[in-house]
């Protein structure tokens, strides 16, 4: 059976003139149908979360705020996103898809979501275009209903999880694997479990060396139920927001290498899809639907 996957036209909300181009996400789930990776009968459009959904992880107040309106202008300038009924709606839908394919991962070893990956949000507060963190919510409502033990979030965006790995410090049973740029944002980096910076300038040579040292060990040191894998393609050379230097076909590698890795231990995995912020957007798509297509390969 043709496996379901997890996407809202939704998530692209008019921001006017910003970084972030919403529309990235429906650019890539209409690629991915173009092309024939995925069939648009079996996409399902996520619902919103409940409220106790999100107080999982965020502060009551903080979930008032985002849903409610009640931002302030300095949550706005710390996530660097203006609120809308639109933009709030949004980020709520994101949460249900993490959840949704992080669930179809426990069912068929592989759940992807078209979108997600707000590994900035912090239970009070936003950060870096990220509001609510879906990784965290998604993580911590299949442990607390028992069907997993254990997480690891995989985290290979150019930019460490900084909220994800504040919401679960100190947790041994959900954890943290990030590799991320040394420099620049975010400025002030959370402990997670297991934190790896690369210099300025890395190389696909210098990434793959250390990827396929170190989530080996992480995997068989933490034997997740699930792995969240935040697949952030801002690690690109061309990339404006990072500053390091993989290729697409490295990136690929990466992508491929993190899935063997968790089939090879009979290891589920919910995709998501987090950063990428190429000049030309449909580079961006390109290298999104890479990591679909490098998910399939591995787990049809
Ligand atoms: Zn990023």
């Amino acid at each position: 059976m043709p496996r379901h996957w997890f996407h809202s036209p939704r998530y692209t909300v008019d921001m006017g003139a910003h970084t972030f181009p919403t529309v990235k996400f429906q650019r890539v789930a209409e690629s991915l149908v173009e092309r024939g990776v995925l069939s648009s009968a079996f996409r399902v459009e996520p619902g919103d979360p409940s409220r106790d959904d999100l107080l999982l992880v965020h502060t009551p107040s903080w979930v008032e705020r985002v849903l409610d309106g009640k931002m302030t202008l300095d949550d706005e300038l710390r996530a660097e996103l203006p609120w809308s009924k639109k933009l709030a709606e949004a980020h709520a839908l994101a949460v249900s898809g993490t959840m949704l394919a992080a669930r179809e991962a426990l069912e068929r070893g592989l759940g992807i979501h078209v979108g997600g990956g707000a590994h900035h949000a912090f239970p009070d507060h936003g950060e870096g275009f990220c509001l609510l963190n879906d990784l965290a919510v998604a993580a911590e409502r299949l442990r607390r209903g028992g069907l997993a033990k254990s997480v690891l979030v995989v985290d290979l965006d150019v930019h460490q999880g900084n909220g994800t790995a504040a919401i679960f410090r100190d947790r041994l049973d959900v954890c943290t694997f990030s590799m991320h740029q040394e420099e620049g944002y975010p400025e002030k980096r959370e402990r997670g479990t297991v934190d790896i910076e690369l210099p300025a300038g890395a190389t696909d040579e210098d990434y793959l060396d250390v990827l396929t040292k170190r989530l080996p060990a992480a995997l068989d040191a933490h034997r997740p139920d699930l792995v969240l894998y935040q697949a952030g393609v801002d690690v690109h050379e061309r990339d404006l927001l990072g500053s390091l230097k993989l290729t697409s076909g490295g990136i690929a590698a990466r992508d491929r290498f993190v899935f063997e890795a968790c089939f090879r231990r009979a290891i589920p995995v919910g995709v998501t899809l987090g950063g990428g912020y190429s000049p030309s957007l449909e580079e961006t798509v390109l290298l999104h639907v890479q990591t679909v297509r490098e998910a399939l390969a591995v787990f049809s």
